[in-house]
């Protein structure tokens, strides 16, 4: 089966009571026994739903994994990848992390003894160099937020394979499914905010794992009962209904992504615009390796660097929203020196391009000559 056709059939089945063509919403926390353990395999809802497992096979068709999960969020996720690690564990993540990450990473698991290492991760030699005896698991994100940096899957899945035991695990939020298929390059775990593309209406948070390890599997279910950061049916369901149209969302976004990274590179007064579809993109060769389009992310800076200069580009906006998250139908827009990077000093973020006035673009569905136009009146 190939990814729109999963989207639309992959883990539904109509309802064996009715024949509902959409799964129904199992709004319900517990489920009748006939006798103490006479079952049909449902007891509670945060153990077992038959909504969100719906979405789990769905969600593991389209990453070609074995296993799926939900959470109650992309951070959830995060937390259940990281309780499988132990004290004097080491991880090995990307330099330019989503801050939300960062901030798990080092605020909440740190304390509880597991080791954090950040490195540039568009050189695998360098993830090599930070490797020990310790490191467990090697964190990739790509394309990363917001200088659209693209690491090689398949040349880190090749440094970790040099030692025993240590697995690789993709965020694969900016690309969804449709763009990028880790588990086809060697990756062992997929993680993404359902929140973003896969969800693709602004109106869901959660977040999901794809793997095909049966026994990381089992263990990362058994944390997502144990700790309990499940996703609720009506949440499952509203995603399943967004999943039915990701591929068809995804390409208008890359049609709209490739048209606005154009427009605004010939705009006098844009200084630079970063987005991997240009030749000139650092990462532009491997993105078109591993990637089937470049999505629906940008960034660009202004020639007057200033952040005044970009509060007055963002507050004049009419179709880009200003506000946080991506990958829904409209477009939005934001800041991230003083919003998703306002903890970063200005020092730091400059050496990477994130200038005062770098201005990040969720490009939506909407038609894609109102979003240019609306650019250029805000530009100026
Ligand atoms: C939003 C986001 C997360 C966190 O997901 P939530 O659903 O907000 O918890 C993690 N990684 C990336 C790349 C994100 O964009």
């Amino acid at each position: 089966m190939k990814i729109g056709t999963k989207a639309i059939h992959a883990g539904v089945k109509p309802d064996p009571t009715t024949g509902a063509i959409m799964t129904p919403i199992y709004q319900t926390s517990t489920y009748v026994q006939a006798a103490p353990g006479e079952h049909q395999g449902f007891e509670y809802s945060r153990t077992q739903n038959p909504t969100r497992f719906a979405l789990q096979d769905n969600l593991a068709a389209l990453e070609n994994a074995k296993h799926g999960l939900v959470y109650s969020s992309g951070l959830g996720a995060i937390d259940a990848v990281m309780k499988t690690l132990r004290p004097g564990d080491e991880v090995i993540s990307t330099d330019d992390l989503y801050g939300g990450t960062y901030r798990i990473f080092t605020k909440i698991f740190e304390p509880y003894g597991i080791k954090f290492r950040f490195v540039p991760m568009d050189d695998p030699q360098a993830v090599s160099r930070a490797m020990t005896d310790a490191t467990k698991l090697i964190w990739v994100e790509t394309p990363t937020n917001p200088m659209m940096n693209i690491v090689d899957i398949r040349a880190i899945v090749d440094v970790a394979r040099q030692w025993n035991g240590v697995r690789v695990a993709v965020d694969n939020t900016f690309a969804s499914p449709y763009l990028q298929q880790p588990m086809d390059l060697g990756a062992d775990l997929v993680m993404h905010s359902v929140t973003k593309y896969l969800g693709g209406h602004s109106d869901v948070v959660m977040g999901a794992l794809a793997l095909n390890d049966d026994a990381w599997a089992e263990e990362l279910a058994f944390i997502q009962n144990a700790s309990g950061a499940v996703a609720g049916p009506q949440d499952c369901f509203l995603v399943l209904r967004g999943i039915k149209t990701l591929h068809v969302r995804m390409q208008r976004h890359c049609e709209n992504g490739a048209a606005i990274a154009q427009h605004l590179a010939r705009h006098p007064k844009v200084e630079k615009v970063y987005w991997p579809g240009f030749e000139s993109h650092p990462g532009h060769r491997i993105a078109e390796k591993q990637m089937k389009d470049y999505g629906g992310m940008l960034s660009f800076t202004l020639k007057d660097d200033r952040q005044e200069e970009a509060f007055r580009v963002l507050s004049s906006l009419k179709y880009f929203s200003l506000a946080e998250s991506l990958g829904g139908v409209e477009s939005l827009a934001g800041h991230p020196a003083s919003m998703t990077h306002a903890s970063i000093p200005r020092e730091h973020r400059l050496q990477v391009g994130l200038t005062d006035s770098l201005i990040r673009l969720s490009v939506g569905i909407e038609d894609v000559e109102d979003l240019c136009a609306d650019l250029d009146q805000a530009i100026g």
